[in-house]
């Protein structure tokens, strides 16, 4: 029977690392070929090496993930069964839910990578990357999306969150957990993440960028206002408990969302924000009030991204209400001072 073909899109991190030339530590150098040498030469896979970039993750941007999505696109319809892309690990909690609204269920992809690199005798990247390639030829991927794999276990992209600094198991999706797992080199999906998304975000090239902060005690709320003035498109507040501020802080937002879209999600990392329960200045009930937009279910990380591909495809303000509404089940309520035709970009 002919294997499957998948492609092996390699971006850098950990699992490409090796030994610098001069001096400690190590740097990401290995392509896609190299990566898929270290399995060895039986495979149930017929795996096509795909070098995108050796960087650190901290260098991937929103352009690139089109374009990535772009290429991923055209691998499937090149005939591949699946794409699995290996990338560092500090930032895929953030291209994981990128790649996920860009790509939609249609075209999923599965993310991995390392803590430790190859010249470490506790290397994770080519047990994580086989482990990603099973799930990338699973049918049940279809009906789920981007996910990551990591340690063994299958992380829904919305989810997913790198919560250690160094451990293997650094990746956990808090408040849900994994989705499935590897048992004898075959993936188990033991749960199907409900989708209440629209369409994948295709056309999200345009400008803009979406600044992030988090709301802590006793701060001055004029960084609000430095934001404003440094042309940000957009403002996430990761906020304190079920999605509060001080209410000095909430008239600084206040103010912010009469000229661009500003949402307020939870610091807490996991369960949704608070839409009507504290009515208190810097309370959600004030903020809502006030035109900011509830966060739902996604956490702060993954509402800057929403956001950002919202604001690139010309999103009206509408639109955004909508789309985090969809994610945290509750009714859109356009902000009563704003044109809700408006956009950002
Ligand atoms: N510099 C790495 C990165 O690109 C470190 C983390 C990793 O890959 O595990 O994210």
């Amino acid at each position: 029977m002919k294997k499957p073909t998948v492609t092996v899109i390699s971006l850098g991190g950990t699992i490409s690392c090796t030994p610098a030339i001069a001096g400690d530590g190590v740097v990401p150098t290995l392509g896609a070929a190299d990566l898929v040498l270290s399995l060895g030469t039986a495979s149930d896979v017929d795996i096509q090496p795909f070098t995108w970039s050796t960087r650190d993750s901290s260098e991937i941007t929103f352009a690139e993930l089109v374009d990535l999505a772009a290429e991923v696109r055209k691998q499937f319809d090149a005939g591949s069964q699946g794409v699995v892309l290996t990338q560092g690990t500090d930032t895929i909690d953030e291209s994981a839910f990128a790649l996920d609204l860009l790509l939609g269920i249609k075209h999923p992809i599965v993310i991995t990578g390392a803590l430790h690199n190859p010249s470490q005798s506790k290397s994770d990247g080519p047990a994580n990357l086989q482990a990603a390639l099973q799930v990338a030829v699973s049918p049940e991927l279809r009906d789920i999306g981007t996910v990551v794999v990591m340690n063994d276990e299958i992380h829904a992209a919305q989810w997913v969150r790198k919560s250690h600094t160094s451990n293997s198991a650094a990746f956990q999706s808090p408040g849900v957990g994994p989705i499935g797992w590897i048992a004898e080199n075959r993936p188990v999906f033991a749960l199907k993440p409900i989708h209440s998304r629209q369409a994948p975000i295709h056309d999200a090239t345009g400008a803009g960028n979406v600044a992030f902060i988090t709301a802590v005690m006793d701060d001055t709320p004029t960084i609000v206002d430095s934001i404003l003035s440094l042309g940000y498109k957009g403002l996430v507040v990761d906020g304190m408990g079920g999605g509060h501020v001080s209410g000095g802080f909430s008239e600084a937002l206040a103010k912010a969302a009469q000229s661009i879209p500003v949402v307020y999600a939870s610091r807490t990392g996991s369960g949704s924000v608070l839409q009507s329960t504290y009515s208190s200045p810097g309370a959600e009930v004030d903020l809502i009030n006030h035109g900011l937009i509830p966060a739902g279910s996604l956490p702060g990380l993954k509402a800057r991204i929403l956001l950002t591909l919202l604001i690139r495809s010309g999103a009206t303000h509408t639109e955004i209400a909508d789309a985090f509404a969809a994610h945290g089940r509750y009714l859109s309520r356009p902000a009563h001072h704003l044109n809700p035709e408006s956009n950002y970009a």
